[in-house]
């Protein structure tokens, strides 16, 4: 037996401790959390994180050397099934910790590592990542935001567009082209960008919902040091594809680096009743149907995520294989974001968005899209799936291996 594996706390003792620990230094949830939109919530959340922080509790799976607790995924899960129900640090989860702090764990020198893992868990740093471009997000690596080096220096320009809560973060991962004259895929590298830097602007998006937590990012001569690369130079896809893989775990609730869940939006079950209660449909033969699909396919995606995330960590499956979690998550966000809608009925439209009747359902419906896009869309998850876990051929792409100078593109 390892020296790990003889001194790791058992889960079931880890889960007695997390609960009683829960119980007496966490409020209850009011309310579920739906986003951050205001400077508020992102302080209150990050003022959470330093309370798992202070407890012991913030990334279980972090090793202890950066901040974490070095504990399993199986740790993980125990603390976010017993962390329903209360009062969560969710804005943190997704980018920063799931998918940018992991990747930094994996692709990060030592000094990256050091300086920015124990800020991110003690939820001094929030971080984003800035890899979508007003040209298109799923051809990633036809990106054309440039990096140019100066000296000891990099020079950065272009744009970003769609970066979840940008306005609130401290760093940014972005992916920019340092070689014009090799194949796309070959001329990327990934940048850690302090959000402060000069010349960098970050303005906000409102959306259709009335959010504003999307944002579009100016960067004109933005000036980084040499050690800014994460990973290496002409590196970027190779980066880019870890931190993909993070983004599919994170996006299909898959990932070992959250700090805690809440039960999904429109998603249980016992969600749909009480909305099927407050609309006096609980008795309608279609409403209980659904609500009946909603649990039942809730269940497969719990079952699913535990198989695949099991046999990627064994091995038994490529990393790619988290677009299965990926892409059923998204299935069941439609099944179940469509079902609140038809048993709502017409509130949907006319209720006030935290009033009976639940206007809140009409808001999730217009966002319902989103679950399909963020990460990589259905399609480029069909794509994957089909490429790397099947094994079926590869989709044409006309420009692979042509210099990414030659490549024909519009102004
Ligand atoms: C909730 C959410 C959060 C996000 N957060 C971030 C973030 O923090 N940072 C960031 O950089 N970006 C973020 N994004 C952007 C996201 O990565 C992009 O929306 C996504 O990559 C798709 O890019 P696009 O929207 O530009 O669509 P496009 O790439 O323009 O695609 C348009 C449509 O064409 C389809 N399509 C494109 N190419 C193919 C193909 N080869 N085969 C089949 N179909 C194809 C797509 O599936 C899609 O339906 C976020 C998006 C959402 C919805």
């Amino acid at each position: 037996m390892t020296e790990r594996h003889a001194t790791i706390e058992p889960i079931a003792s880890f889960r007695d401790r997390a609960r009683r620990w829960l119980g007496e230094n966490l409020p209850p949830a009011t309310e579920y959390y739906v986003g951050a939109f205001d400077e508020a919530v992102w302080a209150r959340h990050r003022e959470l994180q330093r309370t798992l922080f202070d407890g012991g509790f913030a990334g279980i799976c972090f090793p202890k050397e950066y901040g974490g607790q070095g504990l399993t995924p199986a740790h993980q899960r125990a603390f976010s099934e017993e962390s329903l129900g209360y009062e969560m640090p969710l804005a943190l989860n997704v980018p920063t910790l799931a998918i940018c702090a992991a990747t930094l764990l994996d692709l990060g020198t030592e000094q990256q590592k050091r300086a920015r893992l124990p800020a991110v868990l003690r939820g001094e740093e929030v971080m984003v990542q800035f890899l979508s471009e007003p040209r298109g997000g799923s051809d990633l690596a036809g990106l054309i935001t440039r990096a140019e080096r100066d000296g000891d220096e990099w020079i950065l320009n272009g744009t970003k567009i769609w970066s979840s809560g940008a306005y609130a973060a401290d760093y940014g991962l972005c992916l920019a082209r340092t070689n014009w004259d090799v194949p796309k895929h070959q001329g990327l590298t990934l940048f850690l960008v302090p959000t402060t830097a000069p010349g960098l602007t970050i303005r906000r998006i409102r959306q259709v919902t009335g959010s504003v937590e999307f944002c579009e990012e100016f960067f004109d001569d933005v000036r980084l040091p040499a050690d800014s690369v994460v990973g290496e130079v002409g590196g970027g896809w190779a980066a880019a594809t870890t931190l993909l893989h993070h983004e599919r775990a994170a996006v299909g609730g898959s990932s070992p680096y959250i700090s805690g869940d809440q039960p999904h939006l429109g998603g249980e079950a016992d969600t749909l009743i009480e909305l099927a209660r407050s609309t006096g449909c609980l008795d309608d033969p279609r409403v209980r149907e659904d609500i009946g699909a909603a649990r039942t396919t809730r269940i497969v995606r719990d079952q699913l995520i535990a198989h695949v995330s099991g046999a990627i960590a064994a091995g038994a499956m490529p990393p790619a294989a988290g677009s299965l979690v990926r892409l059923f998550g998204a299935e069941t966000t439609w099944l179940q974001t469509d079902s609140a809608l038809r048993i709502a009925g017409t509130a949907a439209a006319t209720g006030a968005p935290d009033g009976p009747g639940n206007g809140q359902v009409g808001i999730d419906y217009l966002f319902r899209n989103a679950g399909s896009l963020g990460g990589g869309s259905t399609e480029m998850a069909r794509n994957l799936i089909s490429e790397r876990v099947l094994g079926m051929p590869r989709e044409h792409t006309a420009d692979r291996d042509l210099p990414f100078n030659q490549v024909p593109r519009g102004r």
